[in-house]
């Protein structure tokens, strides 16, 4: 499969190309130049399948030229050792648990997918040894602990994650910065934005460039946003067997827009989706888009769903790749909606009320949309993103109800914290890099 960047200034690159170097030389988003669609056979047996067999399937029709069978098999079920279960809130409106990974986020799908397909690549290429490449990671939260744990142990592949001092939650902090091996944690003295810069000087930077191989590992790479399409067809398969898929509308609340876009892909391929809802918090720069045809990028607003707070979603470029810039057919599938952190409060106080579901606030905004959203005859299932003890703090104030801290997350928490203090200056990163 050839890949082309959204911006159609860069050449065609093969997957191996895409994944290693994440972004166009454009800047573009690599897009596949065919989305295969899958028969009609394997919808009428779908319910049948397990979460692996059907995942492999869909991996199979985007990267099935690229990998071979085996490896490919061997990748896709190494990533999916769990599952993703649809839980009904209401009659109508399900949930879909996407944090029942490693570090309870539904980016675990993604991360874990791309270590090994990287993983894969590296040793196809090199005879099992050579150079190490090295994974740039800047993080607010979410990202880093599921990029960390998706590529820890992963022979050839070095990890730094750059994350804000002070600025992530103390839960997040401990599943980046207890793993060690080879994951750096690097504690940058600044915000978000500042170690986003860091990282995109970085692979700017022609002598670092010399020195080691970088790549990026958000979901501008193909191989990280691609694989979340499994999760849609397994909620697709979880409503058949309940005779519900009919009239299906699949909610995803969402910041970058990679996990919808996955899910739009997966539509691509034929997966019987009625429509889409984006669910946004107060950054509403797609609800806008929706409304005016106009995509107006703006400084990002910090929210109680605070992994959605993007203010130029990166893969708007891909969706609107999709649709051939077509405002009337992107508005035709997808509806939108935007709510504010007192929304959303209420929200999470209203369904906790009534049907005892505690949510997150990233779902909350999904749940809400399809609440007021759903038309007769609709069933509706939005993303759960997080588990809601992630932001326990948060969640408790607002539903004034404990929330329980899994097992597993517990465990990140007796660690201990290693990170390596750095100013918010590119010299300073640079010569740590250069010096590794
Ligand atoms: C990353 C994240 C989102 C947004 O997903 P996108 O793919 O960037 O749209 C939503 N909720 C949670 C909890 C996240 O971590």
């Amino acid at each position: 499969m050839h890949y082309y960047s959204t911006n159609h200034q860069a050449p065609m690159a093969s997957l191996e190309k895409a994944v290693i170097k994440g972004l166009a030389e454009d800047r573009g988003l690599y897009m596949p130049e065919t989305i295969k669609q899958l028969p009609q056979e394997f919808f009428d047996n779908i319910q049948d399948m397990t979460f692996q067999e059907m995942s492999f399937r869909v991996a199979e029709a985007f990267f099935g030229e690229d990998v071979d069978t085996a490896s490919l098999k061997r990748i896709v079920y190494d990533t999916l050792s769990f599952d993703t279960p649809v839980v009904a809130v209401t009659d109508s409106i399900y949930s879909l648990e996407l944090f029942h990974g490693p570090t309870l986020a539904f980016k675990d799908v993604g991360a874990r997918f791309m270590a090994r397909l990287l993983q894969y690549f590296i040793q196809r290429g090199q005879g099992g040894q050579g150079e190490t490449v090295n994974v740039l990671v800047a993080t607010s939260g979410d990202t880093g602990s599921a990029v960390a744990n998706g590529f820890l142990g992963v022979d050839g592949i070095h990890v730094y994650v750059l994350y804000p001092k002070g600025k992530v939650s103390p839960i997040q902090e401990c599943q980046f910065t207890t793993l060690g091996r080879n994951i750096t944690a690097i504690e940058v003295d600044g915000v978000f934005d500042d170690c986003q810069a860091l990282v995109k000087n970085a692979f700017m930077d022609d002598e670092l460039n010399r020195h080691m191989r970088l790549t990026s590992a958000n979901s501008i790479n193909v191989a990280r946003f691609l694989p979340q399409a499994f999760y849609y067809f397994n909620a697709y398969a979880q409503l058949k067997r309940m005779g519900k898929a009919d009239q299906m509308v699949i909610c995803v609340p969402s910041g970058n827009f990679g996990n919808i876009c996955a899910a739009l892909f997966g539509h691509a391929m034929g997966l019987p989706v009625k429509r889409f809802i984006a669910a946004n918090n107060a950054n509403d720069i797609f609800y806008n888009y929706l409304q005016t045809g106009r995509y107006e990028p703006k400084p990002s607003k910090q929210t109680l769903a605070n992994a959605m707070d993007v203010g130029d979603p990166s893969n708007f470029a891909r969706i609107l790749d999709l649709y051939g810039g077509s405002h009337e057919r992107i508005t035709n599938l997808i509806f939108g909606a935007t709510y504010t952190d007192e929304q959303i409060a209420d929200t999470m106080r209203q369904c906790f009320a009534e049907t005892g579901y505690i949510l997150d606030p990233h779902g909350a905004c999904g749940y809400q949309a399809l609440k007021e959203g759903l038309r007769p005859g609709e069933v509706g299932v939005f993303g759960e993103t997080a588990h809601p003890a992630k932001f326990k703090d948060t969640v408790e104030r607002i539903i004034q109800h404990d929330v329980a801290i899994p097992d597993r997350l517990a465990a990140f928490m007796r660690g201990t914290k290693q990170s390596v203090p750095m100013p918010n200056d590119f010299a300073a990163f640079k010569s740590f890099l250069m010096n590794r």
